[in-house]
């Protein structure tokens, strides 16, 4: 048997221990404070969240190591020390606006000298342009004092000199303050418990949790900060973004990362993973002296994707062993789409109805109605067109004579996240719905009309598929009245005769 990381406690596999029906689409996750980006659903596996225990791990791990490590940062002081909550907000806003592109080390002289000038956002206010962009002179990218200088009048003359309290509140009256620096001020400086996510903290969360998929997606981008709220401890909020922000720059680096002296080693899913496969390589040299077993027990070696159909698992043809844990975080990489094809069959009776299938409870799609299909291998689509007759009257119990009507509507292609999936759509009329049934797998079966069939939960994919029939039987529709039209002459159409009489009346 392969040592997998299964008998060491890890989450890896999980498709082999953990329900799908634990599975959430992303859009199930808490919206508070997100970007306001509208991700597509997506199938996220149980790998790529915490549980309970593990948030608790994650977050006495981490503040015990900033406590110990931390750098100490003039802007860190004052957060700790001011007693009043604006003057700690205004500190904090000027250091997150200074180190936007430009590092730690820059920013602590320019940070002194600022806070020296202008220790309160009322002195800032009162400056003028002119002196702010000369403060700012080596720090670059203008735009950025330019609106300081703007917020300072704007707290000042609008807000009373008071910083809103909140995340949202500081996104919303703050110009130049965004999702991330609107979470540092109020988490550092104020005290709620939200959660950053930059940069450095994407890089953690993308391999502690095994994200594989890009980056950048708006999918990702969703995840990624309702983890960081999740996660935040509420006690310290300030301390603990700190400290992810403080991991990924300085143990948790792009290149090279520091894993023994990690506090997050324990869960980390690309920690895992890599030592799965260097375990894994050496087995197979052991194995490679004893060729005969070699392919069974190298066959036992856990599977990548953490439950069926998981979007966020880095898949096996683009996990690159010499990388270990750098093959995390995915950045533009497009995940390799899977060329699917099946065929769906429109059973539809005499009254116009269509047979409807209801899919199993959990996983990927769970519980929406569709049309009934057949998944077809290359070997089965090859044959599918002599064999339709009988898997049909098999499958469904449709009458063999009825299953031989079939007509070929089109080929309906939809792209999932990782499948490029063609739909060979057929239609088949059945002389009676009677004696017409579903395999087991599926949770019932209905007919319906068009009009349910579009009011009750089905995907995007079998919508297209019922408007591509549509598309066809009208073009053929169209055909057919064009054709009798061609045969009958029109009203304004006059016929030999009728022209040859009406010359003659004239
Ligand atoms: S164990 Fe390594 S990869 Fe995982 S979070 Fe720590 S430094 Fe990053
Ligand atoms: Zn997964």
């Amino acid at each position: 048997m392969y040592p997998s990381a299964l008998s060491r406690g890890s989450r890896f596999p999980p498709s082999i221990w953990l329900p799908s029906a634990q599975c959430l689409p992303v859009s199930e996750f808490s919206a508070m404070g997100k970007p306001k980006v509208k991700p597509a659903t997506s199938l996220i596996g149980p790998l790529h969240n915490f549980t309970g225990e593990e948030v608790a791990t994650l977050r006495s791990h981490l503040l015990a190591w900033y406590d110990a490590n931390h750098r100490v940062l003039p802007w860190r002081t004052i957060a700790a020390t001011e007693p009043n909550p604006h003057r700690r907000a205004y500190a904090v806003w000027i250091s997150e606006i200074m180190l936007q592109q430009t590092q730690v080390s820059t920013v602590v002289s320019y940070f002194e000298k600022w806070m020296s000038r202008w220790p309160t956002v009322e002195d800032l206010a009162q400056a003028t342009l002119e002196e702010v962009n000369q403060a700012w002179s080596g720090l670059g990218y203008y735009s950025r004092v330019r609106r300081l200088h703007e917020g300072a009048v704007k707290v000042v003359e609008k807000l009373k000199g008071k910083f809103p309290s909140d995340r949202d509140g500081l996104v919303e009256e703050l110009p130049g303050v965004g999702q991330y620096s609107g979470s540092a001020i109020a988490s550092i400086a104020l005290g709620q418990a939200v959660g950053v996510v930059d940069g450095n903290v994407n890089r953690v969360l993308a391999r502690v949790r095994g994200i594989g998929m890009d980056i950048s997606a708006p999918t990702t981008v969703a995840h990624m900060w309702a983890l960081a709220d999740e996660i935040v401890d509420a006690e310290r909020p300030g301390d603990f973004n700190q400290a992810m922000m403080e991991l990924g720059a300085t143990v948790c680096t792009p290149k090279a990362p520091k894993c023994s002296s990690c506090p997050l080693r324990s869960l980390c899913v690309a920690q895992q993973r890599s030592g799965c496969v260097q375990q894994r390589s050496s087995i197979k040299n052991h194995f490679q002296q004893h060729k005969e077993s070699a392919e069974e027990e190298t066959s036992t070696i856990p599977d990548i994707e953490c439950v069926a159909g998981c979007d966020f698992c880095l898949q096996k043809e683009d996990w690159d062993e010499s990388l270990g844990v750098q093959n995390y975080p995915v950045k533009g990489r497009k995940t390799k789409q899977r060329e699917e094809t099946t065929a769906v069959v429109i059973l539809e009776c005499e009254d116009g109805r269509m047979l409807l299938v209801q899919r199993p409870k959990g996983g990927l799609l769970a519980s929406l109605w569709e049309f009934p299909h057949i998944a077809l291998t290359e070997e089965s689509e090859e044959h599918w067109e002599k064999t339709v007759g009988g898997q049909v009257t098999e499958l469904f119990g449709v009458l063999e004579s009825d299953a031989a009507s079939r007509t070929f509507i089109a080929d309906v292609t939809h792209i999932f996240s990782h499948i490029r999936q063609t739909y060979r759509v057929y239609k088949i009329r059945v002389a009676s719905e009677r004696g017409v049934c579903w395999p087991e797998r599926y949770q019932g079966g209905q007919w319906m009309t068009r009009e349910q069939f579009l009011s009750s939960a089905t995907s995007t994919a079998m919508k297209k598929v019922l408007k591509a029939v549509e598309a066809q039987e009208g073009k053929s529709k169209d055909k057919k009245s064009k054709k009798s039209s061609a045969d009958q002459p029109s009203k304004k159409q006059k016929t030999i005769s009728q022209f040859f009489s009406t010359v003659a009346k004239k």
